[in-house]
C-alpha cells in the first residue's frame, strides 16, 4: 500500500512551481498543476509518483471538477501566478481583474474546495507570495495589491484553521520566465546571477513543510544575496 503523503503544486509546469515539485518528489506523491499539458507530462514522467493536473485555475467549474476525488491532501502549494506591471495610469480595469483573479481569487477558491482534504491530513498550505506582498513600488501597483491581498488571505486562513500550517513565502527576484518578462518591461539587462534560483525558493518551501510538528514557519522572506 502506498503511504506517501500527497502534495498538489500549482504552477508546476515551469519556474518556481516546477522546482517545488522536484524538491517534494523524493518524499511526496504529486499532482502537478498548470495548463501546459506537454510540460506537465514531461515533468510527471521524470518524477516517480507524480501526475499531471492540468486545469485553468480561473475557471470555477473546471476547478471543482479537478478536485473531485481528492479526499486527503498533505501539502497544497500555490505557485501559479501572473505578474502584470504598469503604473496606475497605465493599468486598465481588466488587468486589475485578471491579476486578482489568478493571484488571489483562484487561490482562495482552490483552498476552499480542498479544505476538507487538508483538514483530514492536518496539512500545510504554502502561498508563493513576493517581496511585492510586503512593499509596493512605483509601477508595481496592481501586482503588489494582489500579493498584499494574498498575504491577508493567508493570515485569515491561519487564524481560522488552527489544524493547518499556512506558510507565506516572500521571495525577491527569481530567475524564471516571469522575471524575464519583468526585466523586458523595465528595459534592463537580464543577469540570472543576480536573482534567486527557483531551487532556492523550493528549499524554503521544503523548510516550511518539513518543520517539526511543533513549529509553524508562518512567513519566510528571502532576497538574492547580490
Ligand atoms: P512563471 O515562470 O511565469 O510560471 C507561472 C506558472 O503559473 C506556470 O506554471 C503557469 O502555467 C501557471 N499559471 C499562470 N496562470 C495560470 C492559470 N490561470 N491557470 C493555471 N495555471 C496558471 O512564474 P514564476 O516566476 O515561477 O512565479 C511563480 C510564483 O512566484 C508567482 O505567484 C509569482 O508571483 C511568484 N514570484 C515570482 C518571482 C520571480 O521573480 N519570478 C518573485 C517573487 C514571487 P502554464 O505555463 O502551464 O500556463
Amino acid at each position: 500500500m502506498n503511504t506517501r503523503p500527497l502534495a498538489l503544486v500549482t504552477g508546476a509546469s515551469r519556474g518556481i512551481g516546477a522546482a517545488v515539485a522536484r524538491a517534494l518528489a523524493p518524499t511526496h506523491d504529486l499532482l502537478l498543476g498548470g495548463r501546459d499539458a506537454d510540460a506537465l507530462s514531461a515533468l510527471a514522467a521524470a518524477l516517480p509518483g507524480a501526475r499531471a493536473w492540468a486545469v485553468e485555475l480561473t475557471d470555477p467549474d473546471a476547478l471543482a471538477a479537478a478536485v473531485a476525488g481528492i479526499d486527503r491532501l498533505d501539502v497544497l502549494v500555490h505557485s501559479a501566478g501572473v505578474g502584470m506591471l504598469g503604473t496606475v495610469e497605465e493599468t486598465p480595469a481588466d488587468t486589475w481583474r485578471r491579476q486578482f483573479d489568478v493571484n488571489v481569487v483562484a487561490v482562495a477558491e482552490l483552498t476552499r474546495l480542498l479544505l476538507p482534504a487538508l483538514r483530514a491530513a492536518g496539512g500545510d498550505v504554502v502561498l508563493i507570495n513576493s517581496g511585492s506582498g510586503l512593499t509596493a513600488r512605483a509601477g508595481w501597483g496592481s501586482y503588489a495589491a494582489s500579493k498584499f491581498a494574498l498575504r491577508a488571505f493567508g493570515d485569515a486562513l491561519r487564524a481560522e484553521e488552527p489544524g493547518l500550517r499556512v506558510v507565506s513565502v516572500h521571495p525577491g527576484r527569481v530567475d524564471t520566465d516571469m522575471q524575464r518578462d519583468v526585466v523586458a518591461h523595465e528595459g534592463g539587462e537580464y543577469d540570472a546571477s543576480r536573482y534567486l534560483r527557483p531551487d532556492s525558493v523550493a528549499a524554503a518551501v521544503l523548510a516550511g513543510v518539513t518543520a517539526s510538528p511543533d513549529a509553524h514557519l508562518t512567513e519566510i522572506i528571502m532576497r538574492p544575496t547580490r
